[in-house]
């Protein structure tokens, strides 16, 4: 039973801000990767726990969080996938969690809230918005792959239980700011979501452990998990905010006519809105 680990950096507990924490020139940033890190040791750890034989790592964040001198030796990590999605991830594993992950952008009450920029205001496949969770839940769709555990801030956590309601999640933060912000610029969406209330670090590697345990045991006990149901065709829409204020915002459709993996393998084209 081999599994795949999603990880972010954003929605671990004890990562703060962007700027200070989540960037390599950041002040924080070497303990921003040890908390993500450890986090996702959790997350091994449950998994083995609950009957996995193999755990997979894959290092989504923009600049890296995980620090491979402190991953958890039995899981292997992934870093560097030159075709885009689905990001390492195939058929050959029998489920997939996250950690780490922070929720789409516009959610409210969400902690440094984005879709791989702060740039974005909403990404849609066939009418359903989705955030980074999302895009790869819906690979792993195509794939049969089920989605069967996921962490990261609760305001996250929500948006798994709306999309795939099967999964076990864990919150570990809970951000503070009310609204959506779509109005604001991108340097303005950037300084918006920076206000959160977080569990400690080693409370939420515990939350952490037994969800990925409790996953893992129901996979390897045989149930069965459901699957975001896919549609071919789909479309993709994106919408952007502006980078100045007074500029457009500006919209990119693309369509593939049987892959979801391949709608969200194409390049963007924004135009104004
Ligand atoms: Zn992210």
């Amino acid at each position: 039973m081999k599994l795949y680990l999603m990880t972010d950096m954003e929605g671990a507990a004890g990562v703060l801000n962007h700027d200070d924490w989540c960037m390599r020139t950041s002040q924080f940033y070497e303990m921003g990767r040890e908390f993500l890190t450890l986090e996702a040791n959790a997350a091994i750890e449950g998994f083995f726990a609950g009957g996995a034989t193999a755990v997979s790592v894959a290092d989504g964040h923009g600049q890296g969080a995980i620090n491979p001198k402190l991953l958890d030796p039995r899981a292997e990590l992934m870093r560097g996938w030159p075709q885009g999605y689905p990001l390492g991830l195939d058929s050959s594993f029998a489920g997939i969690g996250w950690v780490g992950q922070h929720a789409k952008a516009g959610t409210e009450y969400s902690h440094i809230t984005h879709t791989q920029w702060f740039n974005y205001i909403d990404l849609s496949i066939n009418n359903l918005s989705i955030g980074e969770f999302g895009q790869l839940a819906l690979c792993a769709a195509e794939l049969k792959v089920p989605v069967i555990f996921a962490a990261g801030e609760e305001a996250f956590a929500e948006e798994v239980k709306d999309l795939t309601p099967w999964a076990e999640t864990a919150g570990v933060k809970r951000g503070v700011t009310p609204g959506k912000g779509d109005e604001l610029t991108t340097d303005q969406y950037r300084a918006r979501n920076l206000g959160a209330v977080h569990l400690s670090p080693e409370r939420a590697r515990a939350l952490i452990c037994q969800a990925a345990e409790r996953a893992a045991r129901r996979l390897a006990r045989g149930e069965s998990f459901g699957q975001i149901p896919l549609k071919a065709p789909f479309e993709r829409v994106g919408r952007f905010r502006p980078t100045k204020e007074g500029e457009p915002r500006t919209v990119s459709r693309e369509t593939h006519p049987t892959s979801v993996i391949g709608v969200l393998s194409l390049p963007f084209n924004p135009k104004p809105e």
